[in-house]
Parts: C-alpha cells; sequence; structure tokens
C-alpha cells in the first residue's frame, strides 16, 4: 500500500506573515486522521522557517512536513541568489520540489540539473518531488507519453532501484497548470500507468509498485475525488487550491 501523499505548491506567494496565517489556518484544522496521509507544504523559501515554527509549535511537524520549491545541488559556495539542501533542512525541510515546469520553461533547468539535484537531494535523506509534463504541443503531436517517460528516465538516471522507491513523481500537464483546465481522470491516469510502467522497466517491478505518483494541475475539490480513485495516481501537486485553507483541507481529507 502506498502512503497518498498532498502536496502544495505555493509558488512565489505569500511573504512570511502570510505564509504563518495560512500554515496557523492548517494546523488548526489538523486532525489525527491526517497520519494516514503524507501532507507537505512548499512555501517560498525565505518562508519556510516561518511555516515550520507554526507546524512545530502545535507539534505537527511529524505529520505536516515543509519543502521547498527548488534546490541547487552544491552544498555551498559562489551560486548567487540559490538556496542549498543544507538550507533548507537547517529550517526543517525533509522535502522538496524539483524540475517543476516553471523552472524549466522560465529559469531554463534541463534533466540534466533535475538529476542533479535529485542525487543531491537522496543524498541528503531529503525526499524529492520530481515533476514531468507535456505541453501542448507535445499533447497535440501524439508523443506525449514518451515525452513524459523520457523526463522520468533523465531524472533517475545512475540511480539504484532503492534510491528511486524514495523519491516522488509528479505529473503535471503544462496545459492544465493554473489554467482551470485539468486533465481527465482517464487522461491523467494513461499517464501516471506508463510512468509506472516505464519505471517497472527500468528499476524493476518492486520500485514501481512502492513509488509514489501524484497528479497535478488545476486539482481541486470538485475534481479530486475522480483524479485520486484512479489506480496509479498516489495523490496531488497542488498550487492555486494549496493557497486556500479551506480547499487544501478537502484535498488531504479526499485521500482518506
Ligand atoms: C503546480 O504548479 O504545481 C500546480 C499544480 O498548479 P495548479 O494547481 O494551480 O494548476
Amino acid at each position: 500500500m502506498r502512503k497518498p501523499m498532498m502536496a502544495g505548491n505555493w509558488k512565489m506567494n505569500n511573504n512570511w506573515a502570510e505564509s504563518v496565517v495560512l500554515a496557523q489556518q492548517l494546523s488548526n484544522r489538523y486532525d489525527e486522521r491526517w497520519e494516514d496521509v503524507e501532507v507537505v507544504l512548499c512555501p517560498p523559501a525565505i518562508d519556510i522557517k516561518a511555516v515550520y515554527s507554526v507546524l512545530e509549535f502545535d507539534r505537527r511537524e511529524e505529520v505536516v512536513k515543509v519543502g521547498g520549491q527548488n534546490c541547487h545541488w552544491e552544498a555551498s559556495g559562489a551560486f548567487t541568489g540559490e538556496i542549498s539542501i543544507p538550507m533548507l533542512q537547517a529550517v526543517g525541510a525533509t522535502h522538496c520540489i524539483i524540475g517543476h515546469s516553471e523552472r524549466r520553461g522560465y529559469f531554463g533547468e534541463t534533466d540534466m540539473d533535475v538529476n542533479k539535484k535529485v542525487k543531491a537531494l537522496l543524498a541528503a535523506h531529503m525526499t524529492p518531488i520530481v515533476c514531468c509534463g507535456e505541453s501542448l504541443g507535445v499533447r497535440d503531436s501524439g508523443d506525449y507519453i514518451e515525452f513524459i517517460t523520457k523526463q522520468v528516465s533523465a531524472a533517475f538516471a545512475g540511480l539504484e532501484p532503492a534510491e528511486v522507491k524514495k523519491c516522488v513523481v509528479a505529473y503535471e500537464p503544462i496545459w492544465a497548470i493554473g489554467t482551470g483546465r485539468t486533465a481527465t481522470p482517464e487522461q491523467a491516469e494513461e499517464a501516471c500507468g506508463a510512468i509506472r510502467a516505464s519505471i517497472a522497466e527500468e528499476f524493476g517491478a518492486d520500485t514501481a509498485d512502492a513509488i509514489r505518483i501524484l497528479y497535478g494541475g488545476s486539482m481541486k475539490p470538485a475534481n479530486v475525488e475522480g483524479l485520486i480513485a484512479m489506480e496509479d495516481i498516489d495523490g496531488g501537486l497542488i498550487g492555486g487550491a494549496a493557497l486556500k485553507a479551506d480547499d487544501f483541507v478537502k484535498l488531504v481529507e479526499a485521500c482518506l
């Protein structure tokens, strides 16, 4: 049985005070059943400490985890503007989103960068949430399954099966991110199933059975049920709906 995950990607929204308010609203809604879900909040890096402090004060930090939205693969050095993995860990982060389509599209992040980040996170015992997903152009070309599985294979290049098991994949079709246009459960399942099958081929059936695969792209309370009912979808990576406590709580509770 794979433990479902609901991860919130707050993107470049909320200053530290606004992040504290949202974290507190979520913490106030916590109930014990959340222990059956891996709940992860990924605020802007500068807000992580404040969010973690709210959770720690309320003794939620074992259940509600915090994560980065990006990291550098080097531990320190002359990389102006970057955030290292030890820095994320020092403020309580246990997870990190890697290779989000906005990082790839706006900041030129490559498959090779993603692979280096995955390896560095695993070496630091953090959980990489590795994003993949096709643009509308690639979908319309018909080659989207090949495109997505290649991204996943490149992210995991050189890893042992036991390491791949510790990662999480988030399938996020770019045409569904922030657009309000969600993939249908069948479209999302086709992609997530293909990702699992390609992991089975490369790293073995055990690894494919163990790894969590999330769907992301305009997931919200109104469409979550159909998506997470799918066999190969183990939860969600949530943008817009993660900024509203009510919506995010409903998404976590949909996993129970
Ligand atoms: C995301 O960017 O990871 C995402 C899924 O965004 P949204 O839920 O807003 O589509």
